[in-house]
């Protein structure tokens, strides 16, 4: 099946040669050039990935983004121009798979694209396995429980809404419990060899996994802060 990418770009030139060398690898592309369009296209598109750019006419892509993410399950990686847009892009907000600074290249922008297909793909082919072929696995900690074969992460009996990075996160720390875990590691072993990003990539997805299963997520009890180190799941 026909992956399908929605490219978001108001600078005409870009838009066309990121149309242009998606199309090339095979994907169903479309691209729109303001915030308003993007909403419109990709709610009778459906796209399995949004490229999103920042600053739009309209609605900037950070309002495209939060508004989609409620609606869709699209991948999104962002466009950004600058770095202090990095933290919003990645936080809880906006909440964006991926993201590339511009200038970037078109072969790093399809790898990306590719990494984060490759990873949903990846994610709805185990959601989708039959339940009998695999016991249900789950792993406990007290009144958190990680669903290994429904992909389900419970709070007091309550579902945890995670997206899939943030699952993939609190299953690294879950198998490695009590360890140390480098920023570093979690990086290259949750976000892939193939990951250019940075730190505070994993320190944003730390903030928002804590909101979701801390007691008090100002005062972390399960994933804690090991300074200068990294994070350590104490369970
Ligand atoms: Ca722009």
């Amino acid at each position: 099946m026909t992956e399908i990418i929605l490219i978001v770009e108001d600078e005409p030139s870009l838009r066309e040669a990121l149309a242009y060398s998606l199309k090339k690898e095979g994907y169903g592309v479309e691209a729109v050039g303001d915030g308003r369009a993007a909403l419109v296209v990709a709610r009778k598109l459906k796209p399995d990935l949004i490229v999103l750019d920042i600053m739009l006419p309209e609605l900037d892509g950070f309002e495209v983004a939060r508004i989609l993410r409620k609606e869709m399950s699209a991948a999104i990686l962002m466009l950004t121009a600058r770095d202090d847009e990095i933290d919003r892009v990645v936080g809880l907000e906006v909440g964006a798979d991926d993201y590339l600074t511009k200038p970037f290249s078109m072969r790093e922008l399809i790898a990306r694209v590719k990494a984060q297909l490759r990873r949903t793909r990846l994610l709805k082919e185990e959601m989708h396995k039959p339940d009998e072929r695999v016991a249900h696995e789950i792993l406990t900690f007290e009144n958190l429980s990680i669903d290994l074969t429904r992909h389900e992460v419970t709070l007091s009996a309550k579902i945890v809404q995670l997206k899939p990075k943030e699952y993939e996160l609190l299953l690294f720390f879950a198998e490695h419990r009590r360890q140390m875990l480098s920023r570093e590691l979690i990086l290259e072993r949750v976000w892939g060899w193939g990951y250019i990003g940075d730190s505070r990539t994993v320190d944003v997805h730390v903030r928002w996994l804590r909101q979701k299963i801390e007691t008090d997520a100002a005062d972390p009890k399960r994933i804690v802060t090991v300074r200068g180190g990294g994070y350590r799941f104490e369970g």
